[in-house]
């Protein structure tokens, strides 16, 4: 009987493990034949024909209202988030697909235009990838939620995404990736039609390191080879990463001499080159969604947004900017199933100094002047993860600050 026993559960061990992952790739794959190249056309050739909409415009209320009810019809909640800055007005369009926790992963692009040009490219390309995620997606359920978000104020510097992102990190709110597409159709030669880039910040290579086992894994379905660079900061994954969070930014590898002009139509997109794309972004999301997140690390001292004198904040800033004056006093807060083995504290890439026990933190007595770079790592027994925010500080005294 013991041994039917255990030849039974050995059995089931054997067909259970391989058999949990290629259930996984098996919706992955369904995931990726449902990108179409009829929906994203149609998607793209509605939002350029409404003509250029530059935040504040009619025609941008038009293109917000468009996507508002796209991800309505896919039974998703939708929410306007409004913002304003620097006197203008604008609101991102929210879907969100629940998830069985309260980790979030997102996918963005950005639906304003500059004021001559339709934008079919700039970057009604990138919401054409969000509205068909959110369609496809919305089909399936996630272990974490998957927020399908529209920014405004883009061209004029990033403004609705900013917005966004202060939201999130005041809120605490726990945003594993943000994936953002901006100007993801043009390809005219064959180099251009294979290959797309992925810029990252160091904190956030692991998600272009998952985008690209996924354009191994289903090299058939989607055809592309990822050029990695470094971040390349003029997108609204940057909103993120100035938070703390981790993003990347997709971008088509020709350079569009169409861009931000009155030719930046839908005839000069190349719609099975954004399919490609789109089929890219659309399973790295879905794989992301699923995926455990062993440990995540975050910088909460110093605050992002504040001024600190002498190593005690002295007030919020409107903006996303750190600066310090007198010594640096760095400590992190860690999410993790893993037991923390130390942490490092990093000033400019340089080692400065290590905590092994909680709470982990560390005093920067350097003397310093304008901009640089904290960067703190956490390892665990198995896991590891890194957090930096770039500080401004002016630090001419550190015998006398250092207490
Ligand atoms: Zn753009």
């Amino acid at each position: 009987m013991q041994k039917y026993v255990f030849v039974v559960v050995t059995l089931l061990l054997i067909s259970y493990y391989p058999c949990v992952s290629s259930n996984q790739e098996n919706k992955i794959l369904e995931i990726i034949n449902e990108v179409n190249e009829d929906s994203l056309y149609y998607y793209d050739k509605t939002i350029q024909d409404f003509g250029p909409h530059p935040t504040g415009s009619e025609a941008c209320q038009k293109v917000a209202e468009f996507i508002y009810n796209e991800f309505k019809s896919y039974g998703l909640s939708v929410e306007y988030d409004e913002w304003k800055i620097n006197r203008l007005e604008g609101k991102n369009v929210v879907a969100t697909l629940p998830g069985k926790d309260n980790y979030t992963v997102i996918i963005s692009a950005h639906y304003d235009s500059v004021a001559v040009s339709p934008g079919a490219d700039d970057d009604g390309s990138g919401i054409s990838c969000v509205l068909m995620a959110a369609k496809i997606l919305s089909r399936y359920s996630f272990q974490h939620t998957v927020k399908f978000i529209a920014f405004s104020g883009e061209e004029e510097g990033l403004y609705g995404s900013a917005h966004y992102a202060r939201n999130a990190y005041e809120n605490g709110e726990i945003i594993i990736a943000d994936l953002q597409l901006d100007g993801v159709g043009h390809a005219v030669s064959k180099e251009g039609g294979d290959k797309i880039r992925i810029s990252a910040n160091d904190a956030s290579t692991w998600i272009t390191d998952a985008a690209e086992e996924i354009t191994e894994r289903y090299g058939e379905e989607i055809g592309l080879k990822i050029m990695r660079h470094r971040n390349f900061p003029g997108s609204d994954h940057q909103s993120f990463l100035n938070y703390g969070y981790e993003g990347i930014f997709f971008l088509e590898y020709e350079f569009n001499p169409y861009y931000h002009s009155p030719q930046d139509t839908i005839e000069n997109v190349n719609i099975s080159y954004l399919t490609k794309v789109c089929k890219l972004a659309v399973a790295t999301l879905a794989e992301l969604a699923d995926e455990d997140v062993p440990m995540i690390v975050r910088i909460v001292e110093p605050e992002r947004g504040a001024i600190y004198f002498g190593g005690k904040k002295i007030m919020d800033l409107e903006s996303y900017k750190t600066i310090v004056f007198g010594k640096t006093h760095a400590k992190v807060e860690i999410m993790a199933k893993d037991n923390i083995k130390r942490v490092e504290f990093y000033f400019d890439g340089e080692l400065r100094g290590v905590d092994d026990e909680a709470p982990f933190e560390y005093v920067y007595g350097k003397i310093a002047a304008f901009n640089h770079m904290i960067k703190a790592i956490a390892y665990g027994e198995n896991s590891e993860d890194i957090n930096e925010i770039e500080i401004t500080v002016f630090n001419f005294l550190p015998k006398y600050w250092l207490s």
